[in-house]
């Protein structure tokens, strides 16, 4: 259809966490924005109208007919899409998640209206307003939540996720100290332990062997096998990226760039789908290479890459040695198998996927148990959610919750979580 004579009505978006928000149109493939956004996105974002990014594969797509009326839901009346913000620098309240671009709409509005009106001001004072005008439109957000919430906020509960996915829970009655240390709050032996080190060792009195698990190591793994395919200059969206180094960085010292060959859209869905068939490639050739995978052999190419992988590893901030020792035992203790399935599973979505793995492995003799240890006030976090689903659908590791109970003080009665 010509785009002229099109009434575009029925649009995709392509990206929610785009503050100028750009519209596929499903029927003559015209690429616009909302009438609503164009005093905003004129004023203060003149730069984002010519082209957004699709938020799958970070690709660049040109705007084609720039602003048109009634595009957005909101426009047409239609419910808003909650596209809430991961829960990262400063943005840790709800409110802030789900509202951040209300937020900075009417901030950056009325900041700019301010230093207008009181165009002399000096640097503290626009800061001293900008701090004000933070916290007053955060409070007119808030109320209007209450009186006509834009969007759902609920986000299921740890008890609804462990129930959803029918996660084994296991109760633990440690005596607590009375004198806590930096992360040491339980007391096993005689002495002030973590609560990893404690479900640990409960677990080694019954002859199994434990290691600090989190997300790290499988950075680790992640990089080492697959920097291969990651690098690959042919790749035709490969370019050029530099960083500093993590190395340097940790040791306070001048930071040497690493250059490496980096696909533009590494580590979105978009980069798993378009690189599935050299991901394929490379596990077959490099993995499977007489039909099945081999431990053995894994462990040679994981020993072979560790120079190579470095330049990808630093990326990845998964260089330390303590995590590719953690990295190697994965290999050592999990099937081959199942390696290759969480490689594959990592390239799928990188960075939707990367955080969120347990604390702990463990394994006895052929068994394996990933467990997330949790004080009973604990909560899970959207990143550990997410992994406790995609565990569930996905990978299907033996997984359980380690829960340590505190009793209850001075005999208050807490509500059962
Ligand atoms: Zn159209
Ligand atoms: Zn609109």
């Amino acid at each position: 259809m010509n785009p002229a004579a099109c009434a575009h009505a029925s649009v995709n978006c392509l990206n929610q966490y785009e503050l100028i928000r750009k519209y596929r149109c499903a029927d003559c493939g015209a690429v616009m924005m909302c009438g609503c956004d164009e005093g905003f996105g004129r004023r203060f974002l003149s730069h984002q109208l010519a082209q957004g990014v699709e938020l799958e594969t970070q690709e660049r797509v040109p705007v084609t007919a720039g602003f048109q009326p009634a595009i957005c839901n909101g426009c047409r009346g239609l419910p808003l899409v909650a596209a809430p913000g991961a829960a990262i620098h400063g943005r840790t309240s709800k409110i802030k998640r789900f509202y951040w671009r209300e937020l900075y709409f009417r901030e950056k509005e009325q900041q700019a209206n301010w230093e207008a009106q009181n165009p002399d001001a000096s640097a503290e004072q626009k800061a001293a307003a900008a701090k004000r005008i933070e916290t007053s439109v955060l409070e007119e957000i808030k109320r209007l939540h209450e009186t006509s919430p834009l969007y759902d906020m609920h986000e299921p509960s740890s008890a609804e996720i462990l129930k959803r996915y029918d996660v084994r829970v296991e109760t633990f009655h440690p005596e607590f100290a009375a004198t806590p240390e930096k992360g040491a709050v339980v007391i096993l032996d005689g002495s002030v332990v973590s609560p990893d080190a404690f479900v640990a060792s409960k677990y080694e009195r019954q002859g199994w062997s434990a290691m600090r698990l989190e997300s790290v190591p499988l950075h680790a793994l992640f990089g080492t096998l697959m920097w291969l395919v990651i690098e690959d200059p042919s790749d035709p969206r490969s370019r050029m990226a530099a960083f500093g180094s993590r190395t340097a960085y940790e040791a306070g010292t001048q930071r040497p760039l690493i250059w490496l060959n980096l696909p533009e859209d590494f580590g979105t869905p978009g980069f798993g789908r378009r690189r599935k068939a050299a991901v394929d490639e490379h596990f077959d050739s490099m993995f499977r290479m007489d039909g099945a995978a081999d431990r053995e052999w894994l462990l040679h190419l994981f020993d072979y890459w560790r120079g190579p992988s470095e330049r990808l590893r630093q990326y990845l901030w998964a260089h330390r040695d303590a995590d590719m020792d953690r990295a190697r035992k994965l290999i050592e203790v999990l099937s081959p198998d199942t390696i290759l399935a969480i490689l594959e599973y990592l390239v799928g979505n990188y960075w939707g996927r990367y955080l969120g793995w347990p604390d702990l492995m463990l394994w006895r003799q052929d068994e394996i148990l990933l467990v997330e240890v949790k004080s009973s006030s604990d909560k899970l976090s959207a990143e550990q959610m997410r992994w406790i689903a995609d565990n569930h659908d996905v990978l299907k590791l033996p997984f359980r919750l380690a829960k340590l109970h505190r009793p209850s003080r001075q005999g208050t009665v807490k509500a059962r979580d």
